[in-house]
């Protein structure tokens, strides 16, 4: 069998920038999956949702996309060796990421071909800003697309409460806002 072109990401959560990567790539690659990264964690600050609501939310937006999940191993050379032979076990070929370690990995291995790909609007479209604003009780629907939003609003809770302490109750007050940007 062809192998896989794949793009890998957390998607904690999908957002604009992600759906836009899989809308171009979606139906001129034959054989198209997206790789859900770091599939064992859930409910941490930088991944609080599992991987199987990510998929959910992918699903909701492209019911027939082949989601395929990859597990973290161990950091330095070693768990790098395990993962990129992971990512070739569920069949990758081609891999798409913008992530700065894992095209270093993909470009030094041998089998493997790494995708050229833009970045839509990196600066509005980020996980990282759509989890600061559902935390600090700011707009965030706007980030993410449609089709997945209401699948998103049934997970606010669990994206609001992983691993984070806070020192007051979450919800819309101007001085929540900004409250993991700026000391204050
Ligand atoms: P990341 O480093 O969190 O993401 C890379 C950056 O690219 C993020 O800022 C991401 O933003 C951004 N991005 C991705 N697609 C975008 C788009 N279309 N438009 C705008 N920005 C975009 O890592 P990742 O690429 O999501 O995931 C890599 C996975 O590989 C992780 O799960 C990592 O743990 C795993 N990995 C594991 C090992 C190991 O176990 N040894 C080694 C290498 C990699 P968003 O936050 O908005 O998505």
């Amino acid at each position: 069998m062809e192998g896989k072109t794949v793009f890998i990401g957390r998607f904690q959560p999908l957002h604009q920038g992600h759906k836009q990567v899989i809308e171009d790539h979606k139906d001129s690659e034959e054989n198209f999956a997206v790789v859900i990264g770091s599939a064992d964690k859930k409910r941490e600050e930088e991944n609080p949702l599992s991987s199987d609501e990510r998929e959910e939310i992918l699903k909701a937006c492209f019911p027939e996309l082949k989601v395929l999940h990859l597990e973290d191993e161990g950091k330095g050379d070693e768990g790098n060796m395990r993962w990129i032979e992971n990512l070739k076990g569920l069949g990758a070929k081609k891999v798409i990421s913008q992530n700065d370690l894992v095209k270093k990995l993909v470009s030094e291995d041998e089998e493997l071909e790494l995708v050229e790909q833009d970045l839509y609007d990196p600066e509005i479209y980020s996980g990282t800003e759509v989890r600061r604003r559902i935390r600090s009780g700011e707009e965030w629907r706007y980030l993410v697309p449609g089709c997945c939003e209401e699948k998103i609003a049934d997970l606010v809770e669990e994206i609001r409460d992983s691993g984070i302490d806070y020192d007051f109750k979450p919800g819309w007050k101007r001085e929540n806002a900004y409250h993991d940007t700026f000391e204050k």
